[in-house]
């Protein structure tokens, strides 16, 4: 996401190097020794921040001691964070178009600046149909009404989606896919379900689908029949040619899926 966000504002003759191999989820990878090799060769280092990238906070803050390693989420002015604790932020900023689009084109200048200023190609193209995209999706969700303006899924990716969009968000796993969660959260899920009439709960590309499985037959026993929606991209856009494959394509391509209404049985 971060690498899309960037390039648009950099010349060809800058080589970006994505670290993550496609669909990997950022909240649990860690970093094998090629990548080390890979982080110690480049020139900068740029990554998303806030605790996204939990077990390489350490390499990051080393290396940051030879060269420019900046966080795309310092462009975000605080006040357009959302706070999880005092000092915890939500790291899922790519669902917010606009603001990620403008941090992204920030991040790029400032890397200019730190390498070498002619490496600065700004875009306003790009900044523009971003501007498009989410006027897109705005007028789209706003001829919703509810129950349809909610998302149920495995972990809480989209506060910034659903910040920008006016809608509800319910998740099992709270903001990290590591986070652990069993009988008392499929239960909150139920309870949430059937008391706002909501008739479809999605999977992640990096969940399991069985959670939802159990969901369901939560629902089910109480007389609330769900179907169980496509996969959702949050944390990686979707691998080789598959729609959603770059950002900003992914959070288009998680909107078609969640304005598409599924039957329910
Ligand atoms: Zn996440």
């Amino acid at each position: 996401m971060l690498a899309d966000a960037i390039r648009p504002h950099l010349s060809d003759s800058c080589t970006i190097d994505v670290l993550f191999p496609q669909g990997v989820d950022p909240h649990s990878y860690r970093p094998v020794p090629s990548d080390v090799q890979r982080l110690q060769r480049a020139d900068a280092i740029v990554f998303n921040g806030l605790h996204l990238e939990a077990n390489m906070e350490s390499m990051f803050d080393f290396l940051s001691t030879q060269k420019p390693c900046i966080s795309i989420a310092q462009f975000v002015p605080k006040s357009k964070l959302i706070p999880l604790d005092e000092h915890v932020y939500d790291p899922h900023i790519w669902f917010d178009i606009l603001l990620f689009g403008q941090a992204g084109k920030q991040l790029a200048d400032s890397l200019a600046k730190a390498l070498n200023p002619a490496l600065a190609s700004p875009n306003t193209r790009f900044i523009d149909s971003l501007i498009q995209l989410d006027l897109f999706l705005r007028q789209s969700w706003a001829k919703r009404s509810k129950p349809d303006k909610s998302i149920c899924s495995v972990h809480d990716a989209f506060s910034y989606y659903c910040r920008a969009y006016q809608l509800t968000q319910m998740s099992l796993q709270g903001v990290s896919t590591t986070a652990e969660f069993g009988v008392y959260e499929v239960d909150a899920m139920v309870e949430f379900l059937v008391k706002n009439n909501i008739r479809v709960a999605y999977t992640e590309v990096h969940s399991m689908a069985k959670t939802m499985k159990a969901v369901q037959l939560g629902c089910r026993q109480r007389g609330h029949a769900i179907s169980i929606g496509p996969p959702l991209l949050t944390d990686a856009p979707a691998p080789g040619n598959n729609p959603g494959n770059h950002w900003p394509g992914m959070v288009l391509e998680n909107s078609r899926i969640l304005l598409t209404p599924i039957p329910y049985d």
